[in-house]
């Protein structure tokens, strides 16, 4: 096996494209050599060297030494300095390079090849005794912290003593001779804490170092990394091995690190900072504080330092060539690494530079004007999922943040306010003009009212598709739900988090973007939807096949959609429908009611609302496509709970609350989500079907009388498992059609269809679709029901599941593809075998997640459908799925 890629000189054996094998900094050390940059020459032990490093119990074999050794010859030969020699050495640095950057994740040793002899022969050959011995000094101390595993502290405290015996401040006073006494203290201590010497043989040193490196990719940071970015763990990293240039050699010496472009805000302007005199991690420890490169990033931060435009005129000239080059040659914005060694450049990395959504934004549509790149890459240099933090206000990025506890993030966007405990306070407060954020164990549709006028939400208990989460995301609410680590004590009004205990009225703040709970109030950024925003989402919009539809309930969700670019609604669950106000109450009423009479009654009084509630929504998507799903509630979310509901729904019933509480009981339900439930409910009690399409096809009339468009409503029916159970609820609602055709005297199209959201629905999809005229998928049930994880108690073991590595990631928020894709792969085609022109769609949480949309594309449905916020990042990732 070819174990070592080499470059310098000019040359390499690598090219960028090889970042699989050799890293990603690797491979562009390999692509800027052959480009001919000045880049100190080295070598490249490939990424699967570290997979039989382990394999090997953690040893380096033979072979692998031989080629580091021949490689390290090259470098002898470029440089025309010698690995451990007494008279020129050559000194190297070895640095972890994994397929996709980990910042500050993994090892790094510098100024390898240091020892008693060769501090002596580096003092000579570069004419600075002082230098040496600062080197050999961050070696020890790097070295030893990094391979050996004794902690930095304990060097750090050895040199603050000195500085202090001596009356100095900074580093920058210690003389060659005192550096070489903290030296010796540095060997000592290493010599009493580990029993043993620190090692003075070059080769020694050079296998200690590349075998911490392989080791680090297993450290408990990178793990954790790794798993929160989804980077498989079989990847492993590469390790470079690289001649060192200095930027501590004098005041003609530095290093920095610099973007071709401004990171925050896209600007075209190169941006960065370095230091004068200083090597690598000076400028990452923030120790002195770094200096501008350009004359204008000097001027705009205000600084009176001199920049390095002005400082080193001519290695800023041939700096700024060259970053211009690296833009023009990889086609997008790089973050680069330098140093200057006496007056001369060395590039010693470049990479693709992490950016703001706003800065992702203008870079892409300022390169496409430049002529750089094409539209479509544009569109594909947008993470759908990050335009979040352009649709809400956000924390600003710069200020710090005390969390106090964490959840899962469930609706994005940031909110501060005083705390309150019930739904009620909310109310009041907002009606006071206060702002709060609202606090429950969980939530239920009685706190909708309160949910509305809160600034945000935070839930102690519930999953990504717990009632909160739903909810505020439909609403477009910040929201965090299942903060585990913080605990709610109702009795006293207080909130317990993390190292403090919050009363009612303190303030907090919530990132539902990242499910963290704040405290205090905390700097926003508010939303811009800037001109770059509306062009990228145009040509997104150009090259999609599938529809993006919303998920809404009201006609101020599908306004806040059609803003957005929903094309049609896809999911309109009627149950939310009742839960503002006084409709809570006619809905229990209805739902309690002992016979059919009592439900008429209440069903009464609902048409009207529900006739009302439709015409609203069809007049604001002027034709454009309406699914109406009939009721389902699961009946849990709806029943009084507490003594004192059940006396006020008494009250309002005309009930003894003795007789109402034993109604109450007997709705219990042991697993209310898999129990009387969507078309279940229908079938037990068909007057419901019966008001509720008699209210879809009656404003259906008035909406094509009020706004002059034909309007075809879709009308779906939840929780089918058998075709028999659609057959009875589609006769019921055709009858109520043929019915409302004759009084209205005019004719009404219409489709029924049902969701797809039980195994059993997906696997006999060709026999339901003789009856269906359309399916949805309900991934949130189909989810639930397939894995047999109850969707609403989740959140209790999957982030264990997480950690442990059991799953990748959380099923209700990404669909599972093996599994329950597998069932909806089965039902597309079987259905579509029935009837081949059927429309299919998504309507689970999924519909907007980027990846499961890419599924979505993959297998032809014809739309997704996705809370208002999510539509732009729907039309983003369905364009995406098809370049
Ligand atoms: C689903 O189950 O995926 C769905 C959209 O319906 P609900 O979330 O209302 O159960
Ligand atoms: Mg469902």
């Amino acid at each position: 096996t070819k174990w070592v890629y080499k470059f310098g000189n000019g040359e390499a054996e690598g090219r960028a494209v090889d970042r699989e094998l050799l890293g990603g900094k690797g491979a562009n050390l390999a692509e800027m050599s052959s480009l001919g940059l000045p880049v100190p020459p080295g070598l490249t032990i490939i990424a699967d060297a570290c997979a039989a490093y382990f394999k090997q119990g953690s040893s380096i074999d033979d072979e692998l030494k031989r080629q580091v050794l021949a490689g390290i010859e090259g470098i002898e030969a470029i440089t025309g300095k010698k690995f451990g020699d007494g008279h020129r050495p050559l000194l190297l640095s070895v640095r972890s390079g994994a397929r996709v950057s980990m910042p500050g994740m993994m090892d790094t040793v510098l100024n390898l090849g240091l020892n008693d002899e060769t501090v002596h022969a580096l003092g000579h050959d570069a004419g600075d005794a002082r230098f040496a011995w600062d080197s050999y000094r961050r070696f020890i101390q790097m070295y030893s912290d990094v391979v050996m595993g004794l902690d930095n502290d304990v060097f750090e405290e050895i040199l603050e003593d000195e500085k202090a015996r001596l009356g100095y401040e900074y580093d920058t006073e210690l003389t060659a001779g005192e550096w070489q006494h903290v030296v010796t203290l540095y060997k000592d201590v290493i010599e009493e804490e580990l029993g043993q010497e620190f090692p003075q043989d070059p080769e020694v040193q050079l296998w200690g170092a590349v075998g911490s490196v392989f080791s680090s990719w297993k450290s408990a940071r990178a793990v954790t990394y790794r798993q929160l970015h989804n980077i498989p763990d079989v990847w492993g990293t590469a390790v470079n091995v690289q001649a060192m240039v200095f930027g501590n050699l004098g005041n003609a010496s530095a290093t920095g690190v610099a973007f071709t472009r401004n990171p925050s805000t896209g600007e075209r302007s190169l941006y960065g900072e370095f230091l004068v005199n200083a090597q690598g991690e000076d400028v990452v420890a923030g120790i002195r504080t770094p200096q501008s490169i350009t004359e204008d990033g000097r001027i705009s931060s205000g600084s009176d330092r001199p920049s390095m435009e002005k400082l080193m005129p001519e290695a800023f000239k041939e700096f700024s060539q060259i970053c211009d080059r690296l833009e023009q040659h990889y086609r997008d914005m790089q973050d680069i690494e330098f140093t200057i060694e006496r007056g001369k450049l060395w590039m010693l990395q470049t990479r693709s530079g992490k950016r703001s959504t706003r800065a992702a934004m203008k870079i892409a549509v300022d390169m496409v004007d430049e002529g750089v790149i094409t539209e479509r890459e544009a569109v594909l240099r947008i993470d759908p999922a990050s335009l979040d933090q352009l649709l809400h206000p956000t924390i600003d990025p710069r200020v710090p943040r005390e969390v106090i506890g964490t959840g899962l993030p469930a609706s994005p966007g940031a909110a501060t306010g005083e705390i309150v405990f019930t739904a009620e306070e909310a109310v009041v407060a907002e009606e006071e003009g206060r702002k709060v954020i609202l606090l429950r164990v969980e939530t239920s549709p009685e706190d909708i009212h309160g949910m509305h006028a809160a600034e945000g939400i935070l839930t102690t208990r519930g999953g990504m598709t717990s009632h909160a989460a739903v909810v505020a995301r439909g609403m477009g609410i910040p929201c965090v739900v299942g903060a585990g680590t913080m605990r709610i004590d109702l009795r006293n009004e207080r909130l317990i988090g993390i190292g403090v205990t919050l009363e009612k009225g303190d303030i907090i703040t919530i990132d539902g973007s990242a499910g963290q709970v704040l405290k205090g109030e905390v700097q926003m950024v508010q939303p811009e939807l800037s001109g770059d925003f509306g062009r990228i989402m145009k040509w997104a919009d150009s090259v999609r096949r599938m529809t993006v539809r919303t998920n809404a309930d009201t006609p101020a969700d599908a306004r806040a959609a059609r803003s957005f670019g929903a094309e049609g609604i896809g999911l309109c669950r009627t149950e939310h429908m009742f839960f503002e106000g006084e409709r809570i109450h006619v809905m229990r009423e209805m739902i309690l009611a002992e016979d059919e009479l009592g439900r008429r009654a209440a069903l009464d009084k609902l048409l009207p609302i529900q006739r009302l509630d439709f015409t609203g929504l069809f007049n604001v998507m002027h034709g454009l496509p309406v699914t109406i799903r009939l009721l389902d509630p699961p009946l849990h979310e709806f029943l009084p709970k507490t003594e004192e509901e059940i006396a006020d729904v008494a009250a309002a019933m005309g009930m003894e609350a003795t007789a109402l509480r034993q109604r109450v009981d007997a709705l219990h339900e042991f697993n209310p989500m898999l129990g009387h439930r969507g078309c279940r409910l229908a079938i037990s009690y068909p007057e419901i079907v019966e008001m509720q399409a008699r209210a879809i096809f009656e404003a259906a009339v008035a909406a094509a009388h009020e706004t002059g468009a034909a309007v075809v409503p879709e009308i779906m029916v939840p929780l089918v498992g058998l075709r028999s159970e659609l057959d009875y609820v589609k006769d019921r609602i055709d009858a109520i059609a043929r019915d409302v055709m004759n009084e209205a005297g005019m004719r009404i199209d219409y489709l029924v269809g049902t969701m797809i959201e039980l195994p059993r629905a997906a696997l006999r999809a060709h026999i339901i679709a003789e009856a269906a005229e359309f399916f949805s998928f309900g991934t949130n049930d189909l989810t639930q029901t397939t894995f047999g994880i109850s969707r609403d108690d989740a959140s209790a073991f999957i982030p264990t599941y997480q950690r442990k590595g059991i799953i990748e990631h959380d099923p209700f928020i990404s669909l599972d593809f093996d599994g329950v894709g597998e069932l909806i792969r089965i039902a597309a085609e079987r259905g579509r075998r029935t009837r081949n022109d059927m429309k299919l769609g998504i309507c689970g949480e999924h519909g907007g997640d980027p990846a499961s949309i890419h599924f979505c594309e993959d297998i032809g449905l014809d739309y997704v459908s996705c809370s208002p916020f999510r539509v732009p990042i729907a039309r983003l990732a369905a364009a995406q799925a098809v370049i």
